[in-house]
């Protein structure tokens, strides 16, 4: 049997799966409601959250699975080991859910060195200690050299989720306040910088993080008041709060000037050509409350360690427009829309 050799002049977005369908914007949704979804649609699936929830008994568990292709391995602030252990841990925890334990799947290059398997062993291994999570199964494959770049990761997250815990886009009203635990954009430029310009000197670093123990505090404090959470990853903020707009059919606004960026980020992204509210984040998650609760949730975060600098940046509008608007420092207005492709290809 021939392999087929897929050149990228052969390639086509009609017709083959190009970089940019992983970019977790529009043409990630089109390539799998294309090709994927009306295969194995079912209502747990359907709803498209971060996480798929199945009863048990009397509870409820939330499932999610991601896969890692990050490029280089360790970038400022983390690599792919941290990665993906508080990626799945964030995807069950913004459903409401604890996670209770960690599936790990690696595949590996021939050639690879194994002293860097072993140090993002060890750097699973903290993150696993960090979010209090522990790794109790997983696969390992090697592929032949060539065949893979170095080391894809797979983890997957089980969480029980939360009694207390009421959360969906059906839930969001006009009027309430749009959160989010920090400064975006992090670990996009991080990685970026240190895949495009290896030898300059940034203090940009990643974000990565497990965001349970924010997210378990926030509903302590709140309950049902919390109506909405999405961790802010591929797409970055404006993945989230156009989909908001999109999901919940209601008019999204954002308040750019109370968005916390650092200020080396901010330049990075002009450096590279980049527009920050896309950037990926792997430590962030954006929270959607009542309006009586948007100060209290305000302290919540902030008496986190990972929500020192969070911030309340938007609201739910009336307008049953679907639109998200966001609103300037000197009072403009322009229309955010959902990122198209791939701003920053391999960067988680
Ligand atoms: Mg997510």
């Amino acid at each position: 049997m021939s392999t087929q050799t897929l050149s990228p002049r052969r390639t086509s977005l009609k017709s083959h799966v190009l970089l940019a369908h992983g970019g977790g914007g529009q043409l990630t949704d089109e390539l799998l409601r294309e090709c994927v979804l009306p295969q194995i649609a079912n209502p747990a699936l359907d709803a498209l959250l971060d996480a798929g929830i199945v009863s048990a008994g009397r509870n409820r568990l939330a499932i999610s699975t991601d896969g890692y292709v990050v490029q280089p391995l360790f970038f400022p602030g983390g690599d792919i080991g941290q990665l993906a252990v508080c990626g799945s841990v964030n995807d069950v925890s913004v459903c409401g859910a604890r996670p209770l334990a960690l599936a790990l799947g690696m595949i590996l290059e021939e050639g690879l060195d194994k002293a860097i398997v072993q140090r993002v062993a060890q750097s699973i291994a903290d993150a696993s200690r960090r979010a209090g999570v522990p790794i109790i199964t997983g696969d390992t494959k090697v592929v032949g050299a060539g065949q893979a770049d170095g080391m894809y990761l797979t983890t997957t997250a089980i969480g029980l989720v939360r009694d207390d815990a009421q959360l969906g886009f059906d839930r969001v009203q006009p009027g309430d306040r749009i959160l989010i635990n920090g400064a975006i954009g992090d670990h996009g430029l991080a990685v970026m910088l240190a895949r495009q310009m290896p030898d300059v000197r940034s203090v940009v670093r990643s974000d990565v993080a497990p965001l349970n123990g924010l997210i378990h505090s926030l509903l302590d404090a709140l309950g049902d008041k919390v109506v909405f959470m999405r961790d802010a990853t591929r797409g970055g903020l404006s993945a989230v709060v156009t989909d908001l707009a999109e999901r919940t059919g209601r008019h999204v606004i954002v308040d750019e000037p109370a968005v916390p960026i650092h200020p080396q980020t901010h330049h990075a992204a002009e450096m590279l050509g980049l527009d920050v509210l896309e950037a990926a984040n792997e430590g962030k998650v954006v929270v959607v409350v009542r309006p009586d609760a948007a100060e209290a949730a305000l302290q919540a975060m902030r008496s986190h360690r990972l929500g020192a600098e969070a911030a309340l940046i938007g609201s739910i509008g009336q307008a049953p427009d679907a639109v998200c608007e966001v609103t300037t420092a000197i009072g403009g207005r322009r229309i955010l829309h959902k990122p198209y492709g791939e701003q920053l290809p391999r960067i988680c």
